[in-house]
């Protein structure tokens, strides 16, 4: 937040997708340092209350039910992944759409309908399917991953992007990139390849670094 120039004072929510520990772990101590509201869906919210502690602002989400802070809207949608109730989103404000898509196993009719029309897409190309074989990760883990409430190759990632790609997408970051199974140079050639003509800026998030603050 400080690399953006943001502060956590006065933030409004903190929303959770789902309950593995990547994405849950810092949420109880900055959610009370900072008494922030936090969101999640009941199925998160019972595999990961342990972990996340007291909170004092509990919010439950739901599926296709959009939560309003004035004029912008967070819109969450069922995600196919091996967590309970897991979920992404799709933001909303004045007129501008922002879609996130991390954390599924498989590009589903719903998640292409999801994203269609939007200003930005984050979305998940988490591996190489060759690089993820001939990795270092056990079998069953190989497994867990390409399974269909796993995480997006690269090749599901640009499957995505050609379904939604439309003239008015002007920002694609890839995210959830695995250090080990991948190679951001061949995730950014198969998302190049994948939106053809039409170019939309292309960012690649990275895991121990903040991604610059963007505009749509
Ligand atoms: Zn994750
Ligand atoms: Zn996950």
């Amino acid at each position: 937040m400080e690399h953006i120039d943001r502060s956590f004072t006065g933030m409004d929510a903190v929303f959770a997708t789902h309950e593995h520990s990547d994405h849950i772990r810092g949420i109880g101590p900055l959610i009370r340092k900072h008494d922030i509201p936090f969101y999640t869906t009941e199925g998160t919210w019972r595999r990961a209350s342990s972990s996340i502690g007291k909170v004092s602002s509990l919010n439950t989400i739901r599926e296709n039910e959009p939560v309003h802070f004035d004029e912008l809207s967070v819109e969450p949608y069922s995600t196919p992944h091996d967590a309970e109730e897991s979920v992404a989103f799709v933001i909303r404000y004045q007129g501008k759409s922002l879609g996130i898509a991390t954390d599924l196993g498989r590009v589903t009719p719903e998640v292409k309908n999801k994203l269609k029309n939007l200003d930005a897409l984050l979305v998940e190309a988490n591996h190489d399917i060759s690089m993820l074989e001939a990795g270092p990760y056990p079998w069953a883990t190989q497994q867990r991953i390409k399974s269909g409430i796993g995480h997006l190759s690269n090749e599901a990632c640009g499957e995505i992007l050609a379904s939604v790609k439309h003239p008015g997408l002007k920002l694609v970051v890839l995210m959830h990139m695995s250090e080990t199974n991948n190679h951001p140079e061949i995730a950014k050639i198969t998302a190049l390849q994948a939106l053809g003509e039409s170019s939309p800026k292309m960012i690649l998030a990275q895991q121990n670094h903040p991604t610059e603050l963007l505009s749509v």
